[in-house]
């Protein structure tokens, strides 16, 4: 190119020479650097790890580690020794079992909030006169249902318990009651517990509607089903035992809107429920009637309450339509007819029902 400088050989030769000296001394620099910082580091490490252990003396924490290690082996060889450990005694196991199993399956409600627990080391006993009560107190005069204990003392002064979980002592005893430690300590601090049931968070007693609906008949008025139901029908021999095998199953759940318009038609039941036979495929329809029997009235009464008196059910659309067509009682076909199976796989000649 034009005005380019042309070099002989020797002149780019000693050009290259000199730009490899350049970045060797460069590289010669940025080594020295690295060693010095890994020194200065090194040496800051150690004065820290000095100032930290100062105060320890060597000697003495390895003579308490090492006795602590010799204390564990000696554990150890005795375990091994005494290995496999006697089997207890089979009624006490099974009493033990038993005691475990009955404390569980009792259900500790505390008076105050109504929250259910099974262990009693989570409640507090307080005698029905103590004081604390008080700030149980519900003005009578806006709550519209009586919320009477039956217990004079607490009656008097209006205060709102959950009377199930009175404790009965002895005959002449004065009653107690059973509260779990976070009303408790609300109580004990003079503060009414928040949870609590006279804090405006008891709704009443479950009206005459809306007691004793099957799951058929609550499904029917239900706005949404969040849940899928998988039900299975097995009737197993007398000398067989109870065993519970199978899979996880995952449901893939399509949100749909809230409805507007109930009862659901039963047509709309498969989508929801599914009915599976377990065994041999003998489908004994007429067994399984009691369990899918629809009382039209029940569903009725129960859709008129909610709509009169539940803020959600408000706008809420009678199809009367299907009630016209219901007879008293009817059974859901659409789900029985629809049954899938599943075969038992140890072969038992159990039937189905
Ligand atoms: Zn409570």
């Amino acid at each position: 190119m034009a005005g380019q400088r042309v070099r002989s050989p020797q002149q780019r030769y000693k050009c290259r020479t000199q730009n490899t000296q350049i970045v060797w001394a460069r590289r010669k620099d940025a080594r020295a650097k690295l060693e010095s910082n890994r020194t200065r580091l090194t040496e800051e490490a150690a004065t820290l790890a000095e100032q930290r252990y100062k105060h320890y003396s060597t000697i003495v924490t390895n003579c308490l580690r090492l006795k602590e290690l010799d204390h564990k082996f000696t554990e150890l060889l005795q375990q091994e020794e005494q290995f496999p450990p006697e089997l207890p005694d089979t009624k006490t196991l099974y009493s033990n079992f038993y005691n475990e199993m009955m404390d569980f399956a009792t259900n500790l409600v505390c008076a105050s909030c109504g929250c259910i627990d099974h262990r009693i080391g989570k409640f507090e006993e307080l005698s029905i006169v103590d004081t604390s009560l008080r700030h149980l107190h519900v003005d009578p005069s806006i709550v519209p249902f009586s919320f009477s204990s039956g217990i004079s003392q607490l009656d008097e002064q209006s205060i709102r318990i959950d009377p199930a979980r009175i404790v009965q002592g002895p005959p002449g005893d004065i009653g107690s009651l059973l509260i779990c430690r976070l009303c408790y300590r609300s109580l004990e601090n003079g503060v009414q517990p928040p949870e609590s049931l006279a804090n405006y968070r008891w709704i009443g007693a479950v009206p005459p509607e809306l007691q004793g609906l099957t799951w058929i008949e609550e499904l029917l008025i239900a706005r949404s089903h969040l849940t899928g139901h998988i039900i299975c029908h097995q009737n197993r021999n007398a000398t067989s035992y109870f065993s519970l095998k199978g899979h996880v199953i995952l449901l893939p759940q399509a949100p749909t809107k809230l409805l507007d318009v109930l009862p659901l038609p039963p047509s709309s039941l498969p989508d929801i429920v599914h009915v599976i036979w377990v065994g041999r495929p003998v489908r004994n329809v007429d067994v399984l009637r009691d369990h899918f029997s629809v009382r039209t009235h029940k569903v009725y009464d129960a859709l008129v309450w909610l709509i009169h008196n539940n803020e959600d059910y408000k706008d809420v659309t009678i199809d009367r339509s299907l009630f016209e067509h219901w007879p008293p009682v009817w059974v859901a076909d659409d789900l029985l007819n629809l049954t899938g199976g599943l075969a038992l796989e140890d072969g038992s000649d159990e039937e189905n029902t």
